[in-house]
């Protein structure tokens, strides 16, 4: 049995871990959970199993929650989090959303967990700290982003050196088929309608703007090791190949699959052996019949290019971008500004700010913070 601590259980990723759990049952067992508000959801879940340990954002939730949980340990807030992450696991989840993942994993690696990485943030705004605390405690990161999952499965235990190029594939997102003219006036729903892939609003709004993919870019140079030069991306939309590997031999290996979140997950669950899927989610390559390509233009996604560029600065610039950008979604989805004002603040903000490099997780802490405040009002 692995004993799994879930963080995010609310949420689309937490969701789909949970049922990849609930159709294993003689594999894995839950330690612990967390949720944001969504107390309803942890309550439900606790009231058909028994979890010793749970987290939830807010105080006056954790004292409802204990009076009926006798039998749970209730954790609150920030701190509780970090708690969560010092409880020793044979796998530690991270679905959390945003920066807030980032003290989580830099503790989970601490306690000495294996982790599988859903928050993508924790790499881009702290991946040279992750990786030094990855070295430094022997722990290892098995990503659950589908791409990075396709990589992980194409490129096996091969030496960086074998690789000459990572392929990362990209749907295009809600608006892959209109102009940077059109971008204009498109709505919050309009934004929301992913066409393959059903996310938290977040990433959903993160890949209409193609952050998502400047994001998993960084991803994948700090779980792979490879320079951004040998990381590129293409559009392909219909979802079905989730990325590529191109050796020096100019042998190209790829993953497919249908377009849904359980296998990646249950990959890095299972991991280092497989399971049975229990879904009725096989490829039918028939129905699919043609995949396409095309080129990902840095001038039609301009945050594509800034990810690139702020991951080759290092330093205190990729944690500028994914604050701006988090402040950015959040300001769009609340209908305070328009689409187009995401990449506005977001390239804004890092022009704005003057490099250097990061030592600690509290200085990161502090770059977030000031960088929030900032974007509320730039
Ligand atoms: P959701 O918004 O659906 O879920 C986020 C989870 O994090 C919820 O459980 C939420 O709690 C919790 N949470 C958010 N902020 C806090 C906080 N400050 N304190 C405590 N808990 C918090 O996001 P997704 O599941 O879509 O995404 C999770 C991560 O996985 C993201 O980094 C995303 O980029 C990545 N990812 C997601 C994919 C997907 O298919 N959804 C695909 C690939 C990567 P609550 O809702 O209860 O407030
Ligand atoms: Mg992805």
């Amino acid at each position: 049995m692995k004993r799994i601590v879930l963080l995010g259980a609310s949420g689309s990723i937490g969701d789909q871990v949970l049922d990849i759990v609930e159709d294993h049952p003689d594999q894995y067992v839950i330690i612990g959970l967390s949720v944001g508000r969504r107390v309803e959801k942890l309550a439900a879940y606790l009231r058909s199993h028994d979890v010793p340990y749970a987290c939830v954002q807010y105080e006056e939730d954790r004292k409802a929650l204990e009076v009926e949980f006798p039998n749970t340990v209730f954790f609150s807030g920030d701190e509780g989090l970090k708690k969560m992450s010092e409880l020793q696991c044979d796998l530690f989840i991270n679905a959390l959303v945003g920066f807030a993942g980032v003290v989580p994993t830099l503790t989970a690696i601490k306690t000495g967990n294996t982790i599988a990485l859903a928050n993508k943030e924790t790499l881009v705004a702290a991946g040279e700290l992750v990786n030094q605390a990855l070295q430094e405690n022997n722990v290892k990161i098995l990503p659950i982003d589908s791409e990075h999952s396709a990589i992980f499965q194409c490129i096996q235990n091969a030496p960086s050196s074998d690789v000459k190029r990572l392929i990362i594939t990209a749907s295009g997102g809600s608006f892959r088929d209109r102009t940077r003219e059109e971008l204009a006036n498109v709505t919050v729903k309009d934004a929301l309608s992913h066409p393959n892939w059903s996310m938290g609003s977040k990433i959903t709004i993160d890949s209409a703007t193609m952050m998502n993919k400047g994001f998993e870019v960084i991803e994948a140079h700090y779980l792979f090791d490879l320079p951004y030069t040998s990381i590129d991306t293409i559009m392909h939309r219909e979802s079905i190949i989730h990325s590529m590997v191109e050796f020096k031999d100019h042998s190209v290996l790829a993953q497919l699959g249908q377009a849904d979140m359980r296998i990646p997950i249950q990959v890095a669950l299972s991991h280092p052996e497989r399971l049975e899927m229990q879904r009725d989610n096989r490829l039918d390559l028939l129905k699919v019949g043609t995949l396409h390509f095309e080129e990902l233009s840095h001038e039609r996604y301009p945050l594509l290019a800034l990810a690139y560029r702020v991951g080759k600065a290092k330093g205190a610039l990729p944690c500028v971008m994914n604050a701006a950008n988090e402040v950015a979604v959040s300001r769009f989805l609340k209908g305070e500004i328009s689409f187009l004002d995401i990449e506005r603040i977001v390239i804004g903000m890092v022009d704005a700010y003057e490099n250097h490099p990061i030592t600690s997780v509290d200085q990161l802490i502090q770059i977030d913070q000031e960088t929030r405040e900032k974007a509320l009002l730039f």
